[in-house]
This record gives structure tokens, sequence and C-alpha cells, in this order.
């Protein structure tokens, strides 16, 4: 049977739009139905416009530096509106190359909401499409636990177009939004509390990041409230916001942000029509090469809940094109040793796995640990420390794990990224010459195991 497309991708973000560019490029026929915006969350209100902000707050810091290296500054004023009109005209710059790269390599566009009807057949804005495959890559949305109150809490969707930085904010959660919007706001002058519902945040996060960065945080004058939870938010007459907390305290803000995870976007996507299966946690079942239960439908990104990044989701669409219309390019995506970054102030960089998980999957391990104030705070009063962290298999030599908190570390982790990925043993990073004088070197010079 004919179809009108060979490929029909849902959702125009990062993993539609690489899975949809390269069909399309190895000649494949192909649709991409996107009801919101191009390029998807990341684009939108997701990795770039946060970086944005996060360079915006970390002004802050260069200007508190500045004094130390002979600068005298005018007292500073920051403006809330300018930085995200700014954000917003880069976004709308980034939409636009987006519908090029779709349209330039032959992809049909189509603006609006997809619905399947069956297994083989679409519908957007009432007109259906038929196809040999559908690739369902629609990502996630925020997800805010139903407590009386809840419509009066925003989440990082909102956050990007406040219409001013809220004087006093409350960030709820504990994970990757939470710990870079607290630091957001805070770098920006909003008085910020982040409440997380456990002991310590960024659980799966290596131990020693995880406690470094809560006192790099608390000297930073944040606000940190561990087993802290909401039970109500109420709107207070003169418009501030009022938690009732569950051990029943009150805190007034002027804002409540919730960053308490991502749910994946399944409204009415009509999957009732297919035989698409959901697994125990609510994202869409898929096998090692995203086949859902429904032979003609595949999924990728957020919305299958493996790993939610976009280079991830990138590589899953890859991995689609390749597998459906070049075979014999196709690689299945590798899930281990995937860097990555929280840009908290000061940022996370990681790969591999943490002391925990080493010791848990049953390596001797040896730890390497440094923590030092880096060089370019010693002409100023500010106390900050890096901590640079290797996870070291004690039998094999192998470095199992490279973890930093501290300025660059994102920058830095890439590389270390490949090191991993080569297998690199803590003696070739030991022959490995520095780039002085750097904070990265010390990740080759730590000589003395800690532990
Ligand atoms: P998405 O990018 O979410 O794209 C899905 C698209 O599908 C959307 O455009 C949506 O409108 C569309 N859609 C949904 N349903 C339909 C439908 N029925 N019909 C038509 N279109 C539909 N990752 C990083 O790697 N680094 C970061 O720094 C980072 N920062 C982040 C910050 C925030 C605040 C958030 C929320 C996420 C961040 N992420 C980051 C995660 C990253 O954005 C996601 O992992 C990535 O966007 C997932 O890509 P995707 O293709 O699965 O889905
Ligand atoms: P995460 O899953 O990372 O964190 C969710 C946090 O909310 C956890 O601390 C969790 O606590 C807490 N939580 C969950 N449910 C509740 C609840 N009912 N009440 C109170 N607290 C709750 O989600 P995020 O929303 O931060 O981000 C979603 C994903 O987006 C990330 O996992 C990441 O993959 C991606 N992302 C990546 C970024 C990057 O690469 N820099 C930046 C931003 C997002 P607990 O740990 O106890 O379960």
């Amino acid at each position: 049977m004919a179809y009108d497309f060979d490929l029909f991708v849902i959702g125009a973000g990062s993993g539609g739009v690489r899975a949809a560019r390269f069909a399309a490029g190895f000649g494949a026929k192909v649709a991409v139905a996107e009801s919101r915006y191009l390029g998807g969350t990341c684009v939108n209100v997701g990795c770039v416009p946060k970086k944005l902000l996060v360079y915006g707050a970390h002004v802050a810091d260069e200007l508190e530096q500045a004094a130390g290296f002979g600068w005298t500054l005018e007292e500073g004023h920051f403006d809330w509106g300018t930085l995200i009109a700014n954000k917003n005209r880069e976004i709308e710059r980034l939409n636009g190359i987006y519908r090029n790269l779709l349209v330039n390599s032959g992809v049909t566009l189509l603006q609006g909401h997809a619905r399947i009807t069956g297994a083989h057949e679409v519908e957007v804005e009432g007109q259906r499409y038929s196809a040999g495959h559908i690739l369902i890559a629609t990502g996630g949305w925020p997800q805010v636990p139903d407590i009386p109150g809840k419509e009066l809490a925003i989440t990082s969707n909102e956050a990007f177009y406040l219409k001013e930085l809220p004087r006093r904010v409350l960030v709820v959660g504990g994970g990757y939004i939470a710990v870079e919007f607290a630091g957001i706001f805070q770098g920006l002058g909003a008085d910020t509390t982040l409440l997380y519902r456990g002991d310590l945040f960024l659980r799966g996060f290596d131990g020693s990041v995880r406690t470094h960065l809560k006192e790099e945080l608390q000297k930073r004058g944040l606000d940190l409230q561990f087993n802290a939870d909401i039970q109500r938010i109420d709107q207070q007459a003169e418009g501030s916001l009022k938690a009732t907390l569950k051990d029943g305290r009150e805190l007034v803000a002027d804002c409540v942000f919730y960053a308490t995870g991502r749910r994946p976007m399944l409204d009415n996507l009509g999957l009732e029509n297919t035989g698409v299966e959901l697994d125990d946690r609510g994202f869409i079942r898929v096998d090692d090469q995203y086949q859902t239960t429904e032979p003609s439908i595949i999924a990728i990104g957020d919305v299958i809940g493996r790993v939610q990044l976009t280079p991830v989701a990138l590589a899953e669409g890859m991995a689609v094109a390749r597998r459906l219309f070049k075979p014999e390019q196709y690689r299945p995506v590798d899930y281990q040793n995937i860097p990555t970054a929280v840009f908290s102030q000061p940022p996370i960089g990681t790969v591999g796995l943490t002391e925990e998980q080493a010791l848990e999957a049953g390596h001797k391990v040896q730890i390497f640990e440094s923590r030092f104030r880096a060089m370019k705070l010693t002409l100023t009063d500010i106390q900050e420390k890096t901590l640079m962290k290797l996870v070291v298999d004690a039998e094999t030599d192998k470095v199992l794990g490279c973890h930093m908190v501290g300025p660059d570390a994102g920058e830095i982790i890439q590389g270390l990224g490949v090191a991993l990925k080569a297998g690199a043993t803590k003696q070739q990073f030991d022959e490995t010459i520095g780039v002085h004088p750097t904070a990265a070197e010390e990740f080759v010079t730590m000589r003395t195991a800690t532990r």
C-alpha cells in the first residue's frame, strides 16, 4: 500500500527534528507536525533560555569579583524586562533556523496538534495523513503535585515569561530544574528559598557533589530547606502567596516555582486507537530499537522517560532515522557514561559512575578528591571552593567516574567524557600533561588517593 509519507513525526523538538531531517536526507518522504513551537522544549522553554538566564545571573558574580582586579563600577542595576526581551528575540531567531533546517531538508512541516487515528494514520487540523512509520517525539510537561492552591504556582514554562522578577521566590524540588532556577532567581537578586522533600537534593548524583554544592549554595546565602514540603498554597489579600508546609510552618513569597519532575506529553495523542502500551511510570514502552508495542509506531526522547536530555533525544532520533532508512549506518545509542551538567551556581559537571554506584556495582574503588579555591578568586574576598573527584577501579585502574563542582564544570566534563568512552585508566590521566594554569589540570594531577 502506498502511504502519504514514509515517516510521520509528531513533535518538532530535539528528537523529532533530528529524526525527520536525517530520514529526509536518506531519501525518505517525511512529515513533521508541531502544535506549539519549533525546536521543542530545549529551544523554547528549556536548555537554551535557561542557559541565557544562567549567564545573566552569573554577571552578578563577575561584578562582585571586579573590585579585586582594580575595577570600580557604578552601582549596578538589573532589568528583568530587558533580559527576557533579548532572550525572546534569540529564541525567535532559533525558531526560524529550525524551520529552515526542516524545509531545506525536504520535510513537510504541518502546524497543529497531531492525533493518531490508527496504526498508520495521523490527523492534523482535520486532515488525515497515512504513513509507513509514525514517530512519537512529543516530549514532556512539568508535573505539579495535586495540592490545594497548585494553580497559584508556576513551573519552568511560565518562569521564562514572567513580567517581572519576583522579590521572594520559593523553589520546590531537588532536581536539575529546581537547583538551576534557584541559582537564576537568587543570582538576579530575588530572595530565594529552595524546599526539598528529602535529606539532601540531587538524588542520584555523587554524594561529595551533593554535599559540596549544598555548602557552596549556603555560602551564597541561598536558603536551603531540606525535609520540607508544601501542603497548601493560599493567595493573601495584598497579593503575596502563603505556603503552609507539612510541618506546619508558613512561608510568604511572591512566587512559588515547582520543579518536581516532568510527565510524558500524551494529551489527546490518540494512543487508544493503537496498540501502544505505557510502562509502569506512564511513559511509552519501547524496546531497545525504540519500537513500541504497535509495530508501525516508534517513540524517542522525553516521552519514553529513559534519559531526559537533549543530546540523548538527538542520538535516539539519529538511531531511528538510520535504522529505518540507512540501516548500514545504524549504531545503537550508548547509554553508558553520558556526560551531563547542572547549570547551578557554581555548576556541576559529571560523567560515569558515582562513588555510590561504583560500590553498589561491586567495584573496589579508589577515590581521588580535591577541594581548592580557584586562582581567579585569590584576588577577591570570595571563599568559594571547587570540587574535583575521580572514582577509579582499584583492580583495573580504569577511571569509572569524574565529578566536578566549580566554574565551567560543563565545559571541562565534556572532554573527560571522551576519555571515559575510550576506557582511560588513572595512569593515563596521570601521564596526560596538564594545561597550566587552569582548574581543569587538577583532573590530571591528583596523585594520592583520598580513600
Ligand atoms: P521536546 O523537545 O519536548 O519536543 C516535543 C515537541 O512535541 C514539542 O515541541 C511539543 O510542542 C510537540 N508536541 C507534543 N505533543 C504534540 C502533538 N500531539 N502534536 C504536535 N506536536 C506535539 N537538557 C539538556 O540536555 N541540557 C539542558 O541544559 C536542559 N535544560 C532544560 C531546562 C528545562 C527548564 C527543561 C524543562 C528541560 C531541560 N532539558 C535539558 C531537557 C531537554 O529540554 C529535553 O530532554 C529535550 O527537549 C527532549 O526532547 P524531545 O524531542 O523528547 O521533546
Ligand atoms: P527531576 O526528576 O530531575 O527532579 C524532580 C525533583 O522533584 C526531585 O528532587 C524529586 O524528589 C522532586 N519531587 C518529585 N515529586 C515530588 C513531589 N510530589 N513533591 C515534592 N517533590 C517532588 O526533574 P526536573 O523537573 O528537575 O527536570 C526534569 C528533567 O529535565 C531532568 O531530570 C533532566 O533530565 C532534564 N533537565 C536537564 C537539565 C540539564 O541537563 N542541565 C536541566 C533541566 C532539566 P526525589 O529526588 O525525592 O524524588
